[in-house]
């Protein structure tokens, strides 16, 4: 088959993201020429990202197959146990839920790493791969033709293959070229993240506390550490900005009710206003979209990366089979059934986040008295709440072949 493509790459990918340097990793070693153009290091803003990923079980079995797990190992703090805990201060409150991976036969729901050591662990292995030409370079345009779309890149280089992966992030260059719009949601709310050390231990525990602004969630890092991301009024952020480390932890920890102890926060803030987005589809003009660039969520309940880590997966998963088969592997057949593919899963997991997060920020009663009912009977019902367990960790009907472990 490599014959047909001669020197040049069946896939491109666009976007050294997380979620495209996943796409061009299994695309690679699944055995499809492939090209990753991302942004040379320089030309990335230089601000410490101190945002961490929660990867669900899925996830970091699709890492484990290709590879990339053993490098992210030392890094990552496994999730054995979920907690939400209430503290809207309200009238109708829920009762505290604890969810733990053995009721499910899990070690642990996901582990949590910091995204830069998870992106390094992700580069490495993508440099390592021969059938994978990692090109540092900026794409200035995309042209969609009959049999090959055109990649033109700001160093004067053009690259053509019959398929693209879009993984360039919410303000994606691919899904504008691929004629597809976007629906948008801004949400009345600021996320702040920092990282933290802690005097007490988490005891691999994750525990979201729901206050009236939205969630103010503590995910464990290896040691006595911690990651934070507390869900804010935006009229509070300016009041938080101007607080030294000092000032901060003590706000953190009174937050926190102090079960974590002492707190000390880490250098690097970040504040990520809440919006949602979502492509109207997921492919045309042999341009598939994966990651932010098909759909941004909320950082509540850790799935927008492991979407897209499933988006990746799916695409890489069909393309192979086309590839193997001598069929085109950018044709209709192969993003129709992508776009099939990945609806239901996309769409289920944004109407859920949308819908946790609106019942916090209501101030009507009944509304508010849903969200109890809901997870009372969630806590009380042990079937129901199993269900609820595999369904967040992994969607019972979308579990691309990686992520079930197994190589393509
Ligand atoms: C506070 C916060 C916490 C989060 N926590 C979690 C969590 O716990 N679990 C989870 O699953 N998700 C989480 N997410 C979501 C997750 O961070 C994102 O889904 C993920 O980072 C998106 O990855 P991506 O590769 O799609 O996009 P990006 O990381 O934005 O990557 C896009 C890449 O494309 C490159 N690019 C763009 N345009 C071009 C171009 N023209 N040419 C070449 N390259 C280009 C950019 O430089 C960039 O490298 C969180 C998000 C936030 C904000």
């Amino acid at each position: 088959m490599a014959d047909k493509y001669g020197d040049s790459s069946a896939a491109i990918v666009v976007g050294g993201g997380p979620a495209g340097l996943t796409a061009a990793i299994t695309l690679a070693a699944g055995g499809v020429p492939t090209a990753l153009v991302g942004r040379p290091p320089a030309e990335i803003p230089a601000r410490p990202d101190n945002r961490t990923t929660a990867l669900l079980a899925g996830s970091v079995t699709a890492l484990e197959t290709l590879g990339v797990w053993d490098l992210c190992r030392a890094h990552a703090a496994p999730l054995r146990i979920m907690r939400i805990v209430d503290d809207t201060g309200r009238l109708w409150r829920a009762p505290e839920v604890k969810f733990e991976a053995s009721e499910i036969d899990l070690d642990a729901f996901g582990h949590n790493i910091e995204n830069r050591y998870l992106v390094d662990a992700l580069e490495k292995r993508a440099r390592a791969l021969p059938g994978l030409e990692f090109v540092n370079d900026e794409v200035t345009e995309v042209a969609p033709g009959e049999d090959t779309v055109s990649v033109s890149l700001k160093g004067g280089r053009t690259l053509r293959a019959p398929l693209i992966i879009g993984a360039d992030g919410r303000r994606s260059t691919c899904r504008d070229a691929a004629g597809i719009e976007v629906e948008e949601r801004a949400y009345p709310q600021v996320a702040l993240t920092v990282c933290l050390r802690h005097s007490r231990p988490h005891n691999d525990t994750s525990t979201e506390f729901h206050t009236s602004t939205g969630p103010f969630t503590l995910v464990p890092l290896p040691g006595r550490r911690a990651s934070l991301v507390w869900v804010l009024d935006p009229g509070d952020t300016d009041g938080f900005a101007a607080l030294d480390d000092d000032e901060l932890a003590d706000e953190i920890e009174r937050a926190s009710h102090s079960i974590l102890g002492k707190i000390e926060v880490e250098l690097g803030r970040g504040l990520f206003p809440l919006t949602s987005a979502r492509a109207k589809i997921f492919a045309a003009k042999r341009i598939a979209l994966v990651g932010e660039a098909a759909h941004v969520i909320p950082p509540i309940g850790a799935q927008g990366l492991n979407l897209g880590l499933r988006d990746g997966a799916t695409i890489a998963e069909l393309a192979i089979a086309a590839y193997r088969d001598a069929h085109d592997i950018g044709g209709v057949d192969v993003l129709t059934r992508y776009n099939t593919m990945r609806r239901a899963d996309v769409g289920s997991r944004t109407l859920a986040i949308d819908l946790l997060n609106r019942t916090l920020l209501s101030d009507f009663l009944p509304v508010q008295g849903m969200r109890g009912l809901g997870l009372y009977l969630i806590d009380r019902i042990g079937p129901l709440r199993r269900a609820v367990m595999r369904e967040g960790v992994a969607p019972a009907m979308a579990q691309p072949r990686l992520m079930r472990g197994e190589a393509l």
